[in-house]
């Protein structure tokens, strides 16, 4: 069974989304195996997003995602890196399908509710960043 992390972002806690999300989740067939709520700071949001530092929306995504608390997942279901994807939609919510979590709640490409994995080896590695062993049930 595959695995994938998401991560409900700021935006998402703030609009007290949280609950519709993980409905729309459950609902397509994924089990929640890990999650808490959390707070990033600048340099864990920085260290968890380095792939992107040389991006012009850098500075930009760290302010977002250290800007309030958070609410990192595990989800576990088959081929659940690429499903997740097609549940959340494209970056930029303007391109999102219809019915999508990113087209249903996201105001911008950088406010976009979700973050999903985009390869199982990086699922793993980042549940590592928010989950010991003994979290993932
Ligand atoms: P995520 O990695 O969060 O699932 P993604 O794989 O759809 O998103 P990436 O291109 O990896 O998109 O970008 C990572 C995140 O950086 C996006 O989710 C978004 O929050 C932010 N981002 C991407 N492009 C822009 C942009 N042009 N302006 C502002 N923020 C952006």
């Amino acid at each position: 069974m595959e695995r994938t992390l998401t991560i409900l972002k700021p935006d998402c806690v703030r609009k007290q989304l949280i609950g519709a999300v993980i409905d729309k989740i459950e609902r397509a067939g994924f089990r929640v195996v890990a999650m808490k709520k959390t707070r990033l700071t600048q340099a864990t949001a920085g260290e968890f997003y380095a792939v992107h530092r040389e991006r012009p929306f850098y500075g930009e995504l760290v302010e977002f995602m250290s800007s309030g608390p958070c609410v990192p997942m595990i989800l576990e279901k088959e081929n659940a890196v690429a499903d997740f994807r097609t549940l959340i939609g494209a970056t930029d919510p303007a391109q999102a399908d219809e019915g999508t979590v990113r087209k249903l709640y996201a105001d911008s490409k950088g406010e976009n509710i979700v973050h999903g994995s985009d390869s199982a080896e990086n699922a793993a590695v980042e549940a590592g960043f928010f989950f010991s062993a003994e979290e993932v049930v």
